[in-house]
């Protein structure tokens, strides 16, 4: 059983705090219903520091690769988590709303209890696409019918059905 990491976050930025660890995707509770699988797990990199406005950021990375259903054929589709944010932390709700409307930096409330596997979970929430599908001709339903020269009838391929009926049609 993993540990979460837990931060203060304005200390952690006081204190040029800086961390680099392992989060197994099974401890990623509210990505599950979005997942194929919990297998594997994602890197991530946090470090706080002050701007150039002296303003207090938490920078986070996050990288590795967890496994989607694909929308078309639902088998395995991994998916390639890299991605890095910015997040200014603010005192309060109102400079919260007021940096969001000015639209700069993503940011948070600062708070003693910054659970950072929770942050985790929801940058990668956030950054994963609404439809997630193999690329064009990558499905294992495409296999199906690889021998289908004509490209434009892969797009209608979102049923079942459509693929066997194609297949009929070949032969
Ligand atoms: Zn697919």
């Amino acid at each position: 059983m993993s540990v979460r990491f837990v931060i203060d976050s304005l200390d952690f930025v006081r204190n040029a705090g800086a961390r680099r660890d392992k989060i197994p995707v099974l401890e990623l509770i509210r990505l599950h219903d979005l997942l194929y699988d919990q297998e594997g797990e994602v890197t991530y990199e946090i470090s706080g520091y002050f701007d150039h406005n002296d303003k207090p950021v938490l920078y986070l990375k996050i990288s590795g690769n967890i496994h989607l259903s694909c929308q078309r054929c639902l088998n395995k589709l991994t998916k390639n988590i890299d991605l890095q944010t910015y997040l200014l932390l603010t005192e309060n709700e109102t400079e919260l709303d007021l940096n969001n409307e000015e639209d700069t930096m993503d940011a948070i409330l600062a708070s003693p209890e910054l659970d950072v596997w929770s942050l985790v979970e929801e940058e990668i929430i956030l950054n994963l696409s609404i439809s997630s599908r193999h690329p064009e001709g990558m499905c294992k339903m495409h296999e199906l019918i690889s021998n289908e020269k004509d490209s434009t009838k892969a797009s209608h391929m979102s049923h079942p059905f459509a693929a066997l009926a194609a297949l009929k049609k070949i032969k």
